[in-house]
């Protein structure tokens, strides 16, 4: 048995996912050139996108993590937004960037940014791996996208169902017996 074998495509291979990875960090590391960003991740799936980005990221920058939950072990979303662990650093007066996996319906972000933004940071900018803008139900706009992403429940570099697939090196379309319990 191989976590391959529950995949019934590739969207995004590793390569192309590191190489807009690089490109991310190029545009951020030119962008924040002269100041030391917080660049926030957002757990879990952000994890491998961020600790993958920050190291392209030529800045004396620091980094934090929140936690937030909304979908549980569904894959359609609550509109439930739950912070489990808030930042440990002061935003006020900095520059923040908050990196995370996907946006959907924006839901998790515009909550998150609100949250962010009445902390009176300097700036606040959003990076976003993946970007699916056909479900929005609120106005987000990241700044960075990595990719348009097709309507599609996807998995990998961070992105999880039922809490597995994580720790796929690229992001793809699990098989629909997956979802079945057949698996
Ligand atoms: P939103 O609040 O924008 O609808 O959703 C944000 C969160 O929902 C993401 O951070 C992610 O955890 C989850 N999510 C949304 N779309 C997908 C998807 O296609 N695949 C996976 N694995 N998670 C998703
Ligand atoms: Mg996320
Ligand atoms: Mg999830």
């Amino acid at each position: 048995m191989s976590l391959l074998d529950d995949i019934q495509s590739v969207l995004y291979p590793e390569e192309d996912i590191q190489r807009r990875v690089r490109e991310i960090g190029a545009e951020l590391t030119e962008a924040y050139a002269g100041k030391a960003p917080l660049v926030v991740g957002v757990l879990k799936g952000a994890a491998p996108f961020m600790a993958d980005l920050v190291r392209r990221m030529d800045l004396p920058l620091e980094l934090d993590y929140m936690v937030v939950s909304s979908y549980g072990q569904a894959t359609k979303t609550s509109g439930v937004v739950k912070i489990i662990k808030d930042l440990d650093f002061e935003i006020e007066g900095r520059d923040v960037i908050i990196v995370e996996d996907i946006i959907d319906t924006g839901l998790t972000l515009r909550y998150l940014a609100d949250l962010l933004l009445r902390r009176n940071p300097r700036s606040l900018r959003i990076v976003t791996l993946l970007d699916k803008p056909h479900n929005r139900r609120v106005d987000i706009r990241p700044d960075i996208v990595g990719f348009v992403a097709p309507d599609e429940f996807v998995v990998g570099y961070g992105l999880d169902y039922a809490e597995k697939y994580r720790n796929l090196p690229f992001i793809g379309i699990l098989k629909s017996r997956v979802y079945a319990g057949r698996a």
